[in-house]
């Protein structure tokens, strides 16, 4: 039997070699290495109604499908490409990345369009003289993000790009990020942000207009079916993690429900987790105090569903960079061109498009993000493209606001994570009770979270756990040798029962996930009052 529970008491009490918090990619790449496995003892718990976290799509009254936030596939893991061969539903739209810039489109990389910015010449001249004196990115050795934009691409590229458009997406001051994500990105031959051309030649194309894989009705419709492929009986929905006792190897649920276990990984965001360990017990190991030490911004994402064709001056693109300051959103995705069928609707109802555009803020960036003063800005924006008539209204207007948007590389971010003297850096003192927090909040490392990279990560924990084999995907070059504490014994077991069974008499739900279902998660006021919340309707 994979999981017991005892029942002497009126409490239900569970047990697990391996738990899974959290069913989106990272707790599913988890899951996926342990199903691969056969027999082995674990058990996944999300407080959504369905797999995917973050990477879900919902579909809204008038049928337009929304992921939170644009979501591109990259893919450089075999576990990863083998997981995502379980969904046959693709369509494969070619990339088209913008920026609207001084009133005007300019191809991506800017940095490598130069004639099609008005200060092209000037540009250039900066560049030039930033290359003439031997300096290259690789060897830069700025302080800080604002620090390497200037030094590598000049005063003015700098004042008409990276500082705005880089401001409004971190939300954040720019001399208080690190800029090692620049130039790394785990896995991947190409730099996040490529090298500027110091030459000034203008296009009217995006560098790169490859094609690029993309599940046809949206992101969570992937993971979805990933989930499927796992054993619905080890998967549970609609459960929220209340507390966690480190010492115990043990977590409370929102039924009253206690589960233990031997190891856990967990990408529950790692100030959730903080929380919880505290709610536990109050001065625990993991003192509450460290939790404002983790920064992050908060996304607020706006679609707008609108009947008729595609404008025409939408067409080819898939994303565009506000540059511009006084535009509050950083970057518009054209979702149309990803996928015709997001905005359809169910019944594939005539021709209708849709964008939506992420707006980011924090405590350094605190702007109105109201959905309907955003929503009336980025209408006001479409229509100074040209895309939108003037009297012209969106038949659909969407959002969510993501509390937690993104996992901020500020400045002493490694050593909070990671201390030195191996042990009190935050996933260190999680990792000595044997819980292991990986995933984008999880992890805390916004340069190897996306889908791909936050999948590998669950799956490597598995093998750390089993084998300990050191991990390449969560923090590669990592300094310091993790080795988790043996399992504790488990605790005595009076009547095995399956998941399933522990979670009917329990009251709660054991679901497969639906693949016709698309709305999200589900009680999101519990979800806020668990101090979990992600992601909320406004
Ligand atoms: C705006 C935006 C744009 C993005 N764009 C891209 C992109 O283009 N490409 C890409 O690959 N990736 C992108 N991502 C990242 C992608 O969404 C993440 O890689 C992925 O969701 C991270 O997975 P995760 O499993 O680590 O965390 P999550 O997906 O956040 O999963 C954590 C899970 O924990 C659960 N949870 C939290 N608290 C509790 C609790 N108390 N009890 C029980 N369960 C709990 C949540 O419900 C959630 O399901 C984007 C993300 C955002 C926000």
């Amino acid at each position: 039997m994979p999981v017991a529970s005892t029942s002497s008491t009126n409490q239900k009490h569970s047990h697990v070699d391996i738990l899974i918090l959290g069913a989106g990619p990272t707790g599913l790449g988890a899951a996926r290495k342990l199903t691969k496995q056969n027999n082995q003892n674990w058990l996944m718990i999300d407080a959504a109604d369905r797999a995917g976290g973050m990477a879900v799509t919902e579909r809204d009254e008038k049928g337009f499908l929304w992921d939170m936030g644009g979501h591109v596939i990259h893919s450089h893991f075999d576990a990863f490409n083998d997981a995502i061969n379980s969904h046959n539903d693709w369509v494969y739209p070619q990339r088209g990345g913008w920026v609207r810039v001084e009133n005007a489109w300019c191809p991506t990389p800017i940095q490598r369009h130069l004639g099609n910015l008005k200060k092209g010449e000037q540009i250039c001249q900066e560049i030039n003289e930033i290359q003439s004196k031997g300096v290259s990115m690789a060897d830069q050795e700025a302080k800080n993000l604002g620090e390497y934009f200037s030094s590598t691409f000049g005063p003015t590229l700098n004042d008409i790009f990276f500082t705005p458009f880089n401001s409004k997406q971190w939300a954040w001051p720019l001399d208080k990020l690190n800029h090692t994500w620049t130039s790394l990105r785990a896995g991947s031959k190409a730099a996040n942000v490529p090298k500027p051309k110091s030459v000034v030649t203008s296009s009217d194309q995006p560098d790169d207009i490859s094609n690029f894989p993309y599940p046809r009705l949206g992101t969570g419709d992937l993971w979805q079916s990933v989930a499927r492929a796992l054993p619905a009986d080890k998967q549970r929905y609609n459960t929220y993690v209340t507390s966690i006792d480190l010492d115990e190897h043990t977590v409370t649920l929102d039924n009253g429900e206690t589960v233990s276990y031997g190891h856990c990984i967990s990408s529950l965001p790692l100030s959730v987790s903080i929380e919880l360990v505290n709610a536990a017990k109050p001065n625990a190991a993991i003192p509450i105090s460290l939790k404002p030490l983790l920064k992050h911004s908060s996304t607020t994402v706006v679609g707008l569903g609108f009947d008729g064709p595609l404008p025409k001056e939408l067409e080819g693109k898939t994303w565009v960079f506000g540059a511009d300051a006084d535009v509050s959103f950083h970057r518009c995705t054209i979702l149309t061109n990803f996928s015709p069928s997001l905005s359809e609707g169910e019944n594939g109802s005539g021709s209708r498009w849709s964008v939506m555009f992420e707006t980011a803020s924090s405590e350094h960036r605190q702007i109105d993000i109201r959905p309907d003063v955003l929503a009336k800005k980025h209408l006001a924006e479409l229509r100074r493209w040209g895309a939108v008539k003037e009297d012209q209204e969106p038949i659909s207007t969407w959002s969510r606001h993501l509390q937690l948007g993104y996992p901020i590389p500020f400045l002493e971010r490694d050593e909070v994570l990671l201390s030195d003297d191996n042990s009190s850096g935050i996933i260190q003192r999680f990792e000595k009770f044997g819980f292991v927090q990986r995933g984008r909040f999880g992890g805390w490392r916004y340069e190897s979270s996306n889908q791909d990279y936050a999948f590998v990560q669950g799956y490597e924990a598995v093998d750390l756990i089993q084998t300990g084999a050191q991990e390449s995907i969560y923090w590669p070059g990592r300094a310091d040798k993790v080795t988790l504490p043996a399992a504790p014994k488990s605790k005595s077991i009076q009547s095995p029962t399956t998941p399933s069974e522990v979670a009917s008499a329990a009251g709660t739900q054991c679901l497969l996930p639906n693949a016709n279902e698309t709305n999200g998660h589900g009680n999101q006021e519990h979800y806020k009052q668990n101090g979990g919340s992600l992601v909320h309707a406004q």
